[in-house]
């Protein structure tokens, strides 16, 4: 457990003028009035947390566990103990709304060339330095002046919007999970699926309650050590390992996500245990991404990844007996295409984050008949 740490910087202008420029640049705004604090908006009580004898709380979210004292919040900063009533204050406080294809996300194997209506909040339960959305993982909700949004509102404007689905994303959803969870319901009323983008550091039981309402799971599996965890995400990796194992179990469909910084998490017998271990422990389907890292937030002195290493990579992955493994944040290089495990033939091709052709017959190799592992429509 932290105490709420004091902002060394105001971000508050630069946030507000962040989500405008997001979805000014995205041609898409999901709501006409301005950002400004409505009032009266509830203070909305959190889920799976116990009062202690002292009137602390321990908080059931994430493994972090944070024992909390009367008046202070854990450290993900948003969420607050009063009296002993352990509160959310990320409830209804969507700081960013936009209309990403479900690609972006990345998910290679759901909808595809569907549209997502992306929502976050500020907060997150990691510290990664490399976070390319670290003005609202990193942030307080003091400093971000968003209004109130209903789980109803939010259904309404995604489905306004045409999105197939409502995502999670952007910073991390296990710290607003009972927004998240809400707004899943209500989205499910108006026809919508929910999927979420996370770092898959959330505990075993908010976990499993949260299965039964989304459709798909994206996880960043940051390194396959626990140093690198410790020294630049602040975070654990076998809790993560845990969830991903869980997942598995679960029937939901998921993804992972493997950002792959130079020096740091891309040595090749790394590689090759992390791909052994999913192949073994998660099976051959899960789709594997290896993503290029840009210098970002306090993680600036390296290079931009060599495309040579993401493919690299990804054929190890390959090796290892992964059936989808891919490379991404590399516009036009190769390993983007989805093929089929038995002809090899490409199934669904992409540039970037659009198809460029889809083949699949009702889920199936088109040249084939192999059934291709996914949810396609
Ligand atoms: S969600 Fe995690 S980081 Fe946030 S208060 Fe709970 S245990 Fe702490």
């Amino acid at each position: 457990m932290s105490a709420i740490a004091k902002p060394t910087i105001s971000r508050r202008e630069f946030i507000g003028a962040t989500c405008a420029a997001c979805a000014a640049a995205a041609g898409y705004r999901a709501w006409a009035e301005p950002a400004a604090p409505r009032p009266g908006a509830p203070s909305h009580e959190a889920l799976f947390y116990e009062t202690l004898a002292d009137k602390s709380v321990r908080c059931g979210i994430c493994p972090r566990h944070c024992v909390v004292p009367d008046g202070q919040r854990g450290y993900c900063r948003v969420r607050e103990n009063r009296g002993g009533r352990y509160s959310t204050l990320a409830y209804g406080q969507c700081c960013t709304a936009n209309m990403d294809p479900i690609e972006k996300k990345p998910f290679f194997h759901v909808y595809p060339g569907s549209k997502a209506f992306s929502i976050a909040t500020v907060g997150c339960n990691i510290h990664c330095k490399f976070c390319q959305n670290w003005d609202i993982s990193q942030a307080s909700p003091e400093t971000t002046p968003v209004p109130y949004r209903s789980p109803a509102e939010i259904a309404e404007a995604a489905h306004a919007a045409g999105a197939k689905a409502i995502a999670y994303t952007y910073s991390e959803p296990t710290v607003f999970y009972e927004y998240m969870a809400d707004c899943a319901r209500a989205g499910r009323e108006r026809g919508l699926e929910s999927i979420v983008v996370s770092n898959g550091f959330i505990a075993e039981a908010p976990q499993k309650a949260l299965f039964p309402l989304v459709k798909a799971i994206k996880i960043d599996l940051k390194a396959f050590t626990q140093s690198f965890y410790g020294d630049v995400c602040d975070g654990l990796l076998e809790p993560v390992l845990a969830s991903l194992k869980r997942l598995a179990d679960s029937g939901v469909w998921f993804e992972i996500v493997c950002l792959t910084i130079p020096t740091l998490n891309d040595g090749q017998d790394e590689t090759r245990r992390m791909a052994d271990w999913i192949v073994k422990e998660l099976g051959p389907n899960v789709p594997v991404h290896f993503s290029r890292y840009h210098p970002m937030y306090r993680l600036k002195n390296l290079p931009p990844t060599p495309p040579e290493t993401i493919l690299k990579a990804r054929s190890i992955a390959m090796e290892a007996g992964c059936h989808f493994a891919y490379t991404g944040n590399v516009p036009g290089l190769e390993g983007q295409d989805t093929l089929c495990p038995s002809c090899k033939k490409p199934v669904v091709r992409r540039y970037g984050n659009q198809i460029v052709e889809n083949t699949l017959k009702a889920g199936a190799c088109g040249a084939c008949g192999t059934r291709i592992p996914g949810i396609w429509g």
